[in-house]
């Protein structure tokens, strides 16, 4: 399985040199599983316009392709209007929202209202592809993949929802945009269980942390202490804060490394094979 970052910026994009090596764009990963020679996403941050332009670029044939939701505030959808294969009318697209079965009835609207002629100049059935718009239960098996999702805590419980892919005899975890409010999750925990790779939120410093308690995101601190008790092989900390420039995102890094050696910053343009 291999993991690439398209956007690792939470909140909102960022541009400037003093962004230039960790990169601007908002939160999108996509997963290749190379046995099954399919490609999944993960949330439609700015970061997506680039993979879309490499999935035309690079003539990738998939019948659908899958993007799965984290959860719906802007720096996670933004990219959606600008995802090229969007506007290819052969192609389908999942539009993939797990964890929530029964609990989202609003699904398409979500993408519609963003793309309404007040904010838009193309609606969503202008686009062309052929949107299939799902909801999943937490536990479910997608093309030979085994997908577990569970709520997190963001702003409310349940405000957005983190990952586990279990594929090719390796588990790879995706919590981004969760806080652990009184003590680490412990559900947060058992999803990351000896996980070959964890990818966790780690906006803040544990400082910053306590000015922005309750603002839904962790420390890199939280992060750590999540691997160490699910006892996680490698950990990547993403959706870095848009007023952390590249020199600061190198301190964070350095000062994660010391207390859990087996991890890294995400980058734009990262790849790591789990
Ligand atoms: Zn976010």
């Amino acid at each position: 399985m291999k993991v690439k970052f398209y956007g690792v910026r939470g909140s909102l994009p960022v541009c400037g040199r003093e962004f230039d090596r960790y990169g601007g764009n908002t939160t999108c990963i996509k997963v290749h599983r190379e046995n099954a020679n399919r490609i999944a996403i993960i949330d439609a941050g700015t970061g997506i316009r680039n993979l879309g332009k490499e999935i035309i670029n690079t003539g990738l044939s998939q019948n659908i392709i899958n993007i799965f939701f984290s959860h719906f505030h802007w720096d996670h959808i933004q990219g959606f209007p600008f995802f090229a294969p969007a506007y290819n009318g052969d192609q389908k697209i999942g539009i993939l929202a797990t964890g929530r079965f029964g609990k989202i009835n609003n699904l398409k609207e979500i993408f519609s209202m963003q793309m309404q002629k007040e904010y838009f100049p193309v609606n969503l059935e202008m686009m062309g592809a052929q949107f299939e718009f799902l909801t999943y239960g937490d536990n479910e098996t997608l093309y030979g993949a085994t997908l577990k999702t569970v709520p997190q805590h963001h702003l409310s419980p349940g405000g957005s929802y983190g990952f586990g892919v279990e594929d090719e005899g390796v588990k790879l975890v995706v919590c981004t945009d969760v806080e652990h409010l009184d003590g680490i999750d412990t559900t947060i925990v058992n999803l990351a269980k000896n996980a070959d790779l964890l990818i966790h939120d780690g906006q803040y410093t544990p400082d910053e942390y306590k000015k922005f308690k309750g603002w839904g995101h962790s420390s890199y601190e939280h992060a750590i202490e999540v691997a160490l008790m699910a006892n996680v092989k490698r950990l990547v900390i993403t959706h870095h804060d848009p007023d952390h420039n590249d020199d600061f995102l190198d301190a964070m890094e350095h000062e994660c490394q010391k207390l859990f050696p087996n991890s890294i910053f995400a980058k734009e343009g990262m790849e790591v094979s789990v």
